[in-house]
């Protein structure tokens, strides 16, 4: 849809774009000047694949700092990206026929990462009536002899849906318990409106040996196209990880490495200009499509989506959601990614990182749309 919003405002048509997952901000100034003055040293070299020692020890502080996960930089794999990071997890745990549970709606990249590498994504819903909180008792019911692991994203991409503690204790018990592992994707981990994040591999020394904590630069710094992921994994599976990456990417790009140390270490204020600005934004979204007849949703506690219901409006011309999302598109010039992507069918996801101007008129023009269907 990004690509198509794109092609439409290339031939000059006034689209408003709410398909792409990535901040809409510029990535601040001091990264871009520690990357830069990288560059100008020199700093332009193979370094070790997983990562430079510095740049490790700031995501160890990092996460003993916002996180409470207690790790060292043994366990630590930089990456060219999240994407990335969880890519090498999945080749790394599953043998072919291994299963995994994904909880939807969810990022639909688990599920083909899971299957590039001969797994089998195991879904279990979770519905807006309960805040997309998935039900313990059916991630339970989808435990096989062939469960490898459970992934767990929070705040969650498509949903908003942000797992409280309590909800962390139940999974980490089901996964201890059946010695499974939790692969806990935390790249949305500072964008939370209201509640605490909270980590799986701060729960107990146990769980972390069974969890493998995912994060980046992307989301938090607005750096989606400088590729900076990282995991956190026990030191066996951290190596193995290391030892793939080695043979296919190496080192994530060196001087980016310099830039997301200074990221890492970002002073709060700075992260909490960009986290305040999305509150408002998410804020003003769900103000906006509350407003429109028949549309429901769950308020978004963290990342920067909305995944309303709008299946209120399937009828004689509209069958599903991925004809909602071209309808809207053709006839209303807004972008959206249906929901269907995300195994949320009857639904469209929108990204609120762009400014409150478009969110407004975008929204307005959604409303129109489909009143216009009535
Ligand atoms: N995990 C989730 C849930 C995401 O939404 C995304 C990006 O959209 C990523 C991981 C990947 O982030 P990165 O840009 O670090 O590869």
């Amino acid at each position: 849809m990004t690509a198509k919003a794109n092609a439409l405002k290339a031939q000059g048509v006034d689209v408003i774009s709410f398909a792409a997952g990535e901040p809409d901000f510029n990535t601040p100034e001091p990264i871009s000047d520690a990357t830069i003055e990288a560059i100008r040293s020199g700093f332009t070299k193979y370094t070790p694949s997983s990562g430079i020692p510095a740049l490790k020890e700031a995501i160890v502080d990092k996460l003993l700092r916002e996180n409470h996960i207690k790790s060292e930089p043994a366990q630590i794999v930089a990456s060219c990206g999240a994407k990335h990071a969880l890519y090498n997890i999945f080749q790394v745990l599953l043998d072919p026929g291994d299963e995994v549970i994904l909880i939807a709606p969810y990022w639909m990249t688990y599920a083909d990462q899971i299957q590039l590498a001969g797994g089998k994504p195991v879904v279990v819903h979770a519905f807006q009536e309960n805040d997309f909180q998935p039900d313990p008792e059916n991630i339970k019911a989808a435990i096989t002899p062939r469960t490898r692991a459970i992934v767990v994203n929070s705040p969650c991409n498509p949903t908003g849906a942000m797992l409280p503690r309590s909800s962390l204790k139940e999974i980490a018990a089901l996964a201890l318990r059946n010695d499974l592992w939790i692969i806990s994707d935390e790249i949305y981990d500072r964008l939370v409106y209201g509640g605490e994040h909270q980590s799986f591999a701060a729960l107990s020394s146990e769980v972390a040996e069974h969890t493998i904590t995912v994060g980046g630069c992307s989301k938090t710094y607005a750096m989606t196209g400088w590729r900076l992921g990282f995991a956190c994994a026990p030191v066996p599976i951290a190596k193995a990880i290391a030892n793939l990456q080695d043979q296919m990417t190496s080192n994530p790009t060196s001087f980016v490495q310099k830039g997301a140390i200074v990221a890492f270490r970002l002073p709060h204020s700075d992260v909490e200009a960009m986290r305040s600005e999305f509150e408002a934004r998410r804020d003003l979204v769900v103000k906006g499509l509350l407003n429109i007849p028949n549309v429901n949703l769950s308020v978004p506690m963290g990342a920067f989506y909305v995944l309303p219901d709008i299946s209120a409006y399937f009828g004689k011309s509209i069958a599903n959601d991925v004809e909602m999302a071209d309808y809207l598109l053709d006839s209303a010039k807004v972008a959206t990614v249906p929901g269907s992507v995300f195994e949320g069918p009857g639904r469209i996801r929108i990204s609120y990182a762009t400014s409150r101007s478009n969110i407004s008129a975008g929204v307005e023009r959604i409303r129109e749309a489909l009143i216009a269907l009535d």
